[in-house]
């Protein structure tokens, strides 16, 4: 089909499309005209902003150090892009290689490039979620509402579930004074992400910065007065918490829905993809133009033993979608797998947290540096006699050399002498995660390998 020098010029020309118009698009975007890719770019994104950085909305933003207008994402480079923003895309037609448009309108692709990442799981009852003062965040506007309404200073905050963005809600509320409670279902805050052994320092981080902090506890229902304004919520453990202002902070949904009957593997766990970012069919057969990055995407990793990852990780975004823009510009033999270690950071209550690898895998803890009762330490996972990912509060310096632990599959535990390890981390123990099958609120790395849900998806061709 292609003669001499004829491939190397569809994949530089032609009719590329990004649908997802931030962080993994427009990166993807930059890569693929770094690389050369010379022919029709189109960026499509639901929403009407440009591209914008997510992590300060639930930081800066909320402490009022910076507008939510404020966070477009900085540019590497220009793109000479066309730009559909604030109308999304409805679905998608594999076989005449199409993306159809929410005003009607079609755009064909030679290549399409998704990362229509996440959004807020919202409450679960319509009509308390509509209450005035109900509140979540993932987008921009979201951010600017809620920053407006903190800054009036309402008498209480009741965050719903204590994840890393819930955590960091609270974090913000703390600091400007206001008093806040916080509601979570499982043992300990962030316990999906770092099991109950780190949780519980992150407990006692919040209650040691003033927050009511309620574990073990779901929130059962909203109650709002005459005016339609939130006033206050019922717990499953028979209390009541005043409050005017509510934030639902449990988890995210993949934006997958659009391409529903497309024939894509996309479903609620976001689109199935190999190693290097390239989209499965619904059968499970590896598609030759469509390709998938950032949240929305689901991947096998190399270093974890192939296990399909769902990461929602600012980095993991960044480096999905370099990769991602490789490849479609690559034939086969030059692909690269996205070999990524995930990484992910969070400050809250002045402390600053970062992890590298899959803590959630690891079935062992054991403290290597500093000490969990100062709330400064790195804690390395283990799984299966090898170190799988590690945590550090107030420590960062260290990951680097944790990382490469990760990346040659060295032995766990760990097998190095520290100076400054304290006696709370001289053995392993059980790292302490909640059982996977009953979900926690927001952990931001899932295994997803298996879905029942996947199973039941259908295909309806469209012909
Ligand atoms: C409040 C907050 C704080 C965070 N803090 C951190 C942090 O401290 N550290 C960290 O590592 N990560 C953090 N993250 C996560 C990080 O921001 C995400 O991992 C990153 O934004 C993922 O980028 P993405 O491009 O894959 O998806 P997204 O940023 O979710 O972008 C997807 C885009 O696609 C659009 N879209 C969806 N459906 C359609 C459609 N059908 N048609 C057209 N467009 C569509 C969406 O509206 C959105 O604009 C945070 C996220 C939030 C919300």
């Amino acid at each position: 089909m292609f003669g001499d020098g004829s491939l190397e010029r569809f994949k530089r020309e032609g009719r590329i499309v990004v649908v997802g118009a931030s962080l993994a698009g427009l990166r993807a975007a930059e890569t693929l005209r770094e690389k050369g890719f010379t022919g029709s770019l189109t960026m499509i994104g639901d929403e009407p902003h440009e591209p914008y950085d997510r992590p300060p909305l639930s930081k800066q933003v909320l402490l009022g150090r910076a507008a939510a207008d404020r966070t477009a994402l900085p540019r590497r480079r220009s793109v000479d892009a066309t730009w559909r923003l604030g109308v999304a895309a409805t679905g998608l037609d594999m076989a005449a290689r199409r993306v159809r448009l929410a005003d009607g309108d079609e755009v064909p692709y030679d290549r399409l490039l998704i990362a229509t990442g996440v959004r807020a799981r919202p409450w679960p009852r319509e009509a308390e979620a509509e209450l005035d003062g109900v509140f979540v965040l993932r987008t921009r506007d979201d951010g600017a509402a809620l920053a407006r309404r903190l800054a009036e200073g309402p008498e209480r905050v009741l965050v719903i579930g204590a994840g890393f963005t819930g955590s960091e809600i609270a974090s913000a509320c703390r600091e400007r004074g206001l008093s806040v409670t916080v509601a979570e279902r499982g043992s300990a805050p962030l316990v999906g992400a770092l099991g109950g052994v780190v949780g519980s320092v992150a407990a006692e981080l919040q209650r040691e910065h003033g927050v009511d902090l309620r574990c073990g506890v779901m929130v059962t229902a909203l109650e709002g007065d005459a005016s339609g304004r939130v006033r206050a919520a019922q717990l499953s453990d028979g209390s009541t918490v005043e409050t005017d202002v509510v934030i639902v902070s449990l988890g995210a949904r993949r934006n997958t829905d659009w391409l529903a009957g497309s024939g894509l593997g996309a479903g609620p766990r976001g689109i199935a993809c190999d190693a290097g970012c390239r989209a499965f069919d619904f059968r499970g057969i590896v598609t030759d133009d469509i390709y998938a990055a950032g949240d929305v995407a689901r991947c096998p990793h190399p270093l974890f033993g192939y296990q399909f990852l769902s990461l929602e990780h600012w980095g993991n975004a960044v480096s999905q979608a370099d990769i991602a823009a490789h490849n479609m510009l690559s034939e086969s033999t030059d692909r690269l797998p996205h070999m990524e270690v995930p990484a992910f950071w969070s400050s809250q209550f002045g402390v600053n947290i970062k992890s590298v690898g899959v803590p959630s895998l690891g079935t062992e803890l054991l403290v290597t540096q500093g000490s969990l009762e100062d709330h400064r330490f790195v804690a390395v996972y283990g799984y299966q006699g090898r170190v799988i990912g590690a945590v550090a509060f107030d420590h960062a310096r260290w990951l680097p050399f944790y990382q490469e632990l990760i990346e040659r599959t060295a032995p766990f535990p760990p097998q190095f002498p520290t100076v400054d390890r304290r006696s709370d981390g001289q053995r392993p123990v059980a790292a302490d995660f909640p059982d996977p099958s009953v979900p926690t609120h927001g952990p931001t790395v899932t295994l997803s390998g298996y879905s029942p849900a996947d199973r039941r998806m259908t295909f309806t061709p469209a012909h």
